[in-house]
């Protein structure tokens, strides 16, 4: 952790001072209980903007708007990636010597604002090119927002002295034994848990904030606070609903597996970066949202870029045709003129299975085996499923990854026989010491159609054969 936030810091100065929007000395919130919340804040859009810019100015090639739907490592080592050009219809294929995978996480289209376009396709294109995923039971999370306006930030405001209370009027947190401010995952525990309960709904009471540190969130949720202002409502005076919002592993940290901080995978020349990646030897079973996740993304990504550019150079990059027609008829496998299945439905029936916390969030064996038969059927349907536009068919390919990430979740889950972070197994309620630092590993069992059987191991995350917490050149 310590790695990742000082070369986050270094990579956040050098920004600043090369012109992107973010504070240079940052302003600190006082908090409740503490003097300080030390962090930087900055405006998201102005940054990835920036990035773009000095990325282009290095020789960087955009392809706005191309979803990637395969990636193959060939016989002589070097990739090729194949994907879905959205607004022109056509397709793209890309040789490379080694990938960068940054593709985000899984958040199965759930309830939340800002990642709808993360549907474990890293996942899914990891395991096609040979990789594994690890950590896959850490990937059912929930963050609160409210119920105007779907927001984010609880976690700050609970900082202030915002208090979470059920329909009784009972703190929420106090009543399941978590000390406030409560980590991510626990006020989900105790929000899903009230809300299963029947003491819904639970609504969060921002009297106890001083009229400072309103001000102060105001001005640096200045989007959030804006559209609060629209509806006309004074959440600060007047308590409103808060809800559990299903991320899925966008904050939790399962993702593709690393052997070292450069997120170098079993597969030479790919390396994973971001919420792609699993995060657990950073942040744990927990979340490293509104903490440490954007430090992650920056540092694991500088990192895979080092590793990555060594790799690279000059020099032919022969073209292994036999690969390249594989990944292209995988992207138009589900193209047809008369379509077959119905897409939202599909998705319907997935979110079904995976946000339901009933299934995927306060686990049991019975559950979990019930759950991971449906999604077996609907793992058909998805692969039956045909369209005859592009669209339809990014859409198709989405569905294919979520499913593929949902089936390793659940086989994952139904392994780890112990209630730790984000993974909940009523029927091992505690937590089992000898699974201390051991992350699971979850393999395609049929390498070839990477179909919904995973193999699921253990590893210990302090052997160094399993995982270097370094990033290459640092650990020479
Ligand atoms: C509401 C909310 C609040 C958050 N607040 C915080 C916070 O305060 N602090 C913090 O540290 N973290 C926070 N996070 C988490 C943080 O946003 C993520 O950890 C971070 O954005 C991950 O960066 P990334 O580049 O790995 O992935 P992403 O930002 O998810 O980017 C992945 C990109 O890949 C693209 N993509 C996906 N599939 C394909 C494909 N097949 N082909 C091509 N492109 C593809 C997506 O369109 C997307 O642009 C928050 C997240 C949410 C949802």
């Amino acid at each position: 952790m310590r790695r990742v936030v000082a070369a986050a810091a270094r990579l956040l100065t050098d920004l600043a001072e090369a012109g992107a929007p973010l504070e240079l000395e940052p302003r600190r919130l006082p908090v409740a209980g503490r003097r300080y919340v030390p962090r930087v804040g900055f405006d998201s859009v102005g940054l990835a903007r920036r990035l773009r810019q000095l990325a282009i100015r290095a020789g960087a090639r955009f392809l706005d708007q191309t979803a990637i739907t395969a990636l193959r490592r060939c016989p002589d080592g070097k990739f090729w990636a194949v994907g879905i050009r959205r607004q022109e219809g056509g397709l793209v294929a890309i040789r490379a010597r080694t990938v960068v995978l940054a593709a985000g996480g899984c958040s199965w289209r759930g309830a939340h604002m800002g990642q709808h376009n993360v549907m474990g396709d890293a996942c899914a294109l990891a395991l096609g090119a040979g990789a594994d995923l690890a950590g896959m039971e850490f990937c059912s999370s929930y963050l609160a927002t409210c119920t105007l306006f779907d927001t984010h930030g609880q976690c700050v405001l609970a900082a202030l002295g915002g208090r979470l209370h059920n329909r009784l009027g009972e703190d929420i947190l106090a009543r399941h034994g978590f000390s406030q401010p409560a980590a991510t995952h626990q006020v989900a525990v105790a929000m899903l848990a009230e809300l299963t309960a029947g003491r819904g709904p639970i609504t969060f009471d921002l009297r106890g904030i001083s009229a400072e540190g309103r001000g102060d969130w105001s001005a640096r949720f200045a989007l959030v606070s804006r559209g609060l202002g629209r509806l006309g409502r004074d959440v600060f005076q007047d308590p409103v609903p808060w809800l559990p919002g299903f991320t899925g592993s966008v904050a939790g940290g399962g993702g593709v597996r690393i052997l070292n901080l450069a997120g170098e995978t079993v597969v030479p020349g790919l390396l994973v970066a971001g919420d792609a990646a699993v995060r657990l030897p950073v942040v744990g079973a927990g979340s490293g949202i509104t903490f440490l996740n954007v430090a992650w993304a920056l540092a694991s990504g500088h990192w895979a870029g080092l590793a990555a550019g060594r790799r690279a150079g000059p020099g032919p990059l022969d073209a292994e045709r036999e690969v390249l027609v594989q990944a292209l008829q995988e992207t138009l496998d589900p193209l047809a003129e008369e379509p077959a299945g119905d897409p939202a439905a599909l998705l319907r029936a997935l979110q079904h299975l995976v946000v339901d916390p009933e299934l995927n969030f306060f686990r049991t064996a019975a559950g979990l085996a019930l759950a991971e038969a449906k999604l077996r059927r609907l793992w058909q349907a998805i692969v039956a499923a045909r369209t005859a536009d592009w669209h339809g068919l990014v859409r198709l390919h989405e569905l294919r990854s979520a499913a593929l990430t949902a089936l390793a979740g659940f086989q994952s889950a139904r392994a780890r026989r112990e209630t730790r972070g984000w993974h909940r197994r009523r029927d091992y309620p505690d937590r089992d010491p000898g699974l201390d630092g051991v992350w699971s590993v979850a393999r395609p069992a049929d390498r070839v159609g990477h179909g919904p059987d995973f193999t699921v191991t253990f590893q210990r995350l302090t052997d160094p054969t399993v995982f270097c917490p370094w990033p290459p050149e640092e650990a020479a």
